[in-house]
């Protein structure tokens, strides 16, 4: 299966009369040779389930599909690229399924499962370990609570490839005590190993956003944290006010904050941004105790 073989992307958005809707975040990478590279750095797909949020025109879909994804289930919000991708079903042999709709509210577990797909991912998918990766050039305006759900994402989820706006990107891979780090980064890097990959500069997508793109790929830590509601409210709290002492800033979670940062062994007079991840994994823990208290 080459990409080379089918019409140009531009050339099909031409043919159909379409063109970038700013308000779902597209813009869209045209260069095959970019979208190779971030199928690629997915590691090898060969006959793996692939979930592709947002496929546009299929520059990424047709990157994946020649790598070997099987099945590959793309979602996307506007319906005018079914013309676009359609033809890839019969190119892909049937590897590539499409659904369309909100990737936000769709339940990747119930795809994968769905009796369409192949039965030994729909069971395997239902509970005896294999998972689908998540590779995505990703809308800007929802790419942060898409990321934050996958987190939070049972065992269907295996590793993800996912392009950000670059800002975001480096606030995933933070460490304690730069500007960059916060909610985002201590989140993730509860449950995964965050690497940016590589940038990629704002005029290679068509229209070219503000700002440059980075590539990250998060692969599942083999102790990953897993209060992540917990460890959502107490660094909302401790971020919120960041340039505050934890003792106030975590007032707006509770009037006893020394105490809770006392039982997490947590200096009151810190601020978040040096607190690590452990750090904040007591502060979760700490947080369960109280709240579990309380309600007796
Ligand atoms: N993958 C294509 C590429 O790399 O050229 C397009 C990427 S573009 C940055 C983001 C895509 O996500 C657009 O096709 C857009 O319509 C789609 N999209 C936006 N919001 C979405 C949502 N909530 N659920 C699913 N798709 C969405």
């Amino acid at each position: 299966m080459n990409a080379d073989d089918l019409p140009t992307l531009r050339g099909e958005l031409e043919a159909h009369g379409l063109w970038a809707n700013k308000g779902l975040g597209q813009h869209f990478l045209l260069d095959l040779n970019i979208t190779r590279r971030i199928a690629k750095t997915a590691g090898d797909i060969v006959g793996k389930p692939v979930i592709e949020i947002g496929p546009g025109p299929g520059g990424l879909t047709r990157a994946l599909l020649e790598a070997g994804a099987d099945p590959l289930i793309v979602i996307e919000k506007d319906p005018r690229f079914a013309p676009l991708l359609e033809p890839l079903i019969e190119w892909s042999e049937g590897k590539l399924q499409i659904v369309q709709g909100d990737a936000l509210n769709v339940e990747e577990a119930t795809l994968l499962a769905s009796p369409t797909l192949a039965g030994e991912v729909a069971s395997e998918a239902s509970g005896r370990g294999a998972c689908a990766s998540v590779v995505s050039n990703l809308p800007y305006n929802v790419g942060t609570p898409l990321l934050v759900k996958w987190l939070k994402a049972g065992a269907w989820r295996g590793d993800m490839t996912l392009m950000f706006q670059k800002e975001v990107a480096q606030r995933i891979v933070a460490k304690p005590g730069s500007d960059a780090y916060g909610r985002l980064a201590v989140l993730a890097q509860a449950r995964c190993h965050c690497r940016l990959e590589f940038t990629v500069p704002a005029r290679a997508f068509t229209p070219p956003p503000k700002i440059a793109s980075a590539i990250v790929r998060l692969t599942d830590l083999a102790d990953p944290y897993p209060h992540l509601d917990a460890l959502e409210r107490v660094t909302g709290a401790a971020f919120g006010q960041r340039r505050k002492m934890l003792r106030a800033a975590l007032r707006s979670l509770t009037p006893d904050a020394e105490d809770l940062l006392r039982a997490a062994d947590i200096t009151p007079t810190a601020r978040a941004e040096e607190i690590d991840q452990a750090g904040f994994r007591r502060l979760a823990d700490a947080w369960i105790v109280k709240t579990s208290k309380d309600a007796f």
